[in-house]
């Protein structure tokens, strides 16, 4: 079975498209020269300088929408928004270019009148790897851009043009049949991309992000951090007494209370971007961007109550049920600074934890960079 993220979906096909665009503006635009230097012998120049600047500028438009308001960070906020921002600009580029057939089609030019089908139908087919990640837009843009040319076709005196005229849908719907199919293979492939990435990133047993997850996430919560100055919170977690809980009630037992705990500390973080994972055996690890130590030390309070809130049976423990030692530590970090440095401090309070007497939290003193930023 294929499990995704379809946010995680709709960003990467969004992507896809922002990549198309240049290529899109470039079909749409050169394509555009071309017809207009063919009828410039047979229309008026005024007529074709207007139509290539309607189809450069709403050409630009898209591009210009697809760069800005379309970077993955943006389309995570508002997929919806952005694709629906994109839909009346897709109108606008499909019926510049369509126009042409109402406002250039050159009465009496055989030569030049099949040339304007023909690169119509050239423009359409170019910008179809640039609508594959949104295929129901493609629709909107081939009726745009076909629309007025089966109208102009239909009024002509030429029975030749009617017969054309009815071949344009056949041909207009193979390209959307083709964006489809094309559309499901890229969901197909980015789907299995997402899945065989979160596997690789989740713990078996808990369903959390495991350790290589987390180390990676820590790096890049690291390098935002200093970059913005702002503080930097790990917490570490471990189970007390966790292998008396394995001996007296079973190792399935354990799998469950280890299950039972990962969800209810994952249940407890209220913000996006705080994450807990499996740091190993029966050790957790929380990162928590943006978080000054006090808030820091609340959580990791909150989260200790939490867990001997529920009541999990333990006659080897303290008072009779599960708990956890909690050890934090807080940095605001510099660029090419040591994650491992955080780390440790937060594992030496989690030692000290231990040795308090379990069930507890210790937070670690300020750390350098953490004193260094406070006193500047
Ligand atoms: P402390 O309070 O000092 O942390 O004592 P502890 O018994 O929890 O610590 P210790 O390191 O001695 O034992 C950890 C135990 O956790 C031993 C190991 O069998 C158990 N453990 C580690 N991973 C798993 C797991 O995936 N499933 C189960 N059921 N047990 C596990
Ligand atoms: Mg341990
Ligand atoms: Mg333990």
């Amino acid at each position: 079975m294929i499990i995704n993220d379809p946010h995680q979906l709709t960003t990467h096909q969004l992507a896809q498209f922002n990549r198309q665009a240049g290529i899109g503006l470039l079909v749409s635009v050169v394509n555009a020269v071309v017809l207009v230097t063919f009828l410039w012998t047979v229309t008026d120049h005024m007529r074709l300088s207007v139509w290539l600047g309607a189809v450069a500028l709403t050409s630009l438009l898209r591009l210009y929408i697809a760069h800005s308001h379309a970077k993955p960070e943006r389309i995570m906020l508002m997929p919806g928004h952005w694709a629906s921002i994109h839909f009346p600009v897709t109108v606008l580029v499909g019926l510049a270019w369509g126009s042409a057939a109402l406002f250039l089609f050159p009465v009496g030019a055989l030569p030049q009148q099949m040339f304007l089908i023909f690169m119509t139908g050239a423009t359409a087919t170019g910008a179809l790897p640039m609508y594959i990640a949104l295929p129901t837009a493609y629709g909107v843009y081939l009726l745009c851009i076909f629309g007025p040319l089966m109208a102009r076709l239909f009024l002509d005196d030429e029975q030749v043009f009617h017969v054309m005229a009815v071949m344009l849908p056949v041909f207009a719907g193979s390209l959307w049949i083709t964006a489809r199919s094309m559309h499901l293979s890229l969901m197909e492939s980015l789907s299995l991309h997402f899945n065989f990435q979160n596997l690789a990133s989740l713990d078996g047993l808990t369903q959390i992000p495991n350790r290589r997850h987390f180390d990676v996430a820590l790096t890049n919560e690291w390098n935002r951090a200093a970059r913005a100055g702002m503080p930097l919170s790990v917490i570490l977690i471990d189970v007390d007494k966790f292998k008396v809980y394995n001996d007296t009630y079973g190792h399935q037992a354990g799998d469950v209370c280890l299950q039972r705990v990962a969800r209810t500390l994952s249940d407890n973080l209220r913000r996006a971007g705080d994450m807990v994972a499996r740091y190993g055996g029966e050790e957790f690890v929380l990162l928590l961007h943006q978080t000054p130590r006090d808030e820091g030390v609340v959580l990791a309070e909150r989260l200790r109550v939490a867990v001997e809130n529920m009541g999990i049976e333990h006659v080897g423990s303290e008072g009779g049920v599960v708990t956890i030692s909690v050890g934090g530590a807080t940095i605001i970090p510099v660029p090419q600074g040591q994650e491992s440095a955080l780390l440790r401090a937060a594992d030496d309070s989690l030692y000290q934890a231990k040795r308090t007497g379990r069930n507890c939290v210790v937070w670690a003193a300020a750390l350098r960079d953490e004193k260094r930023q406070s006193t500047d």
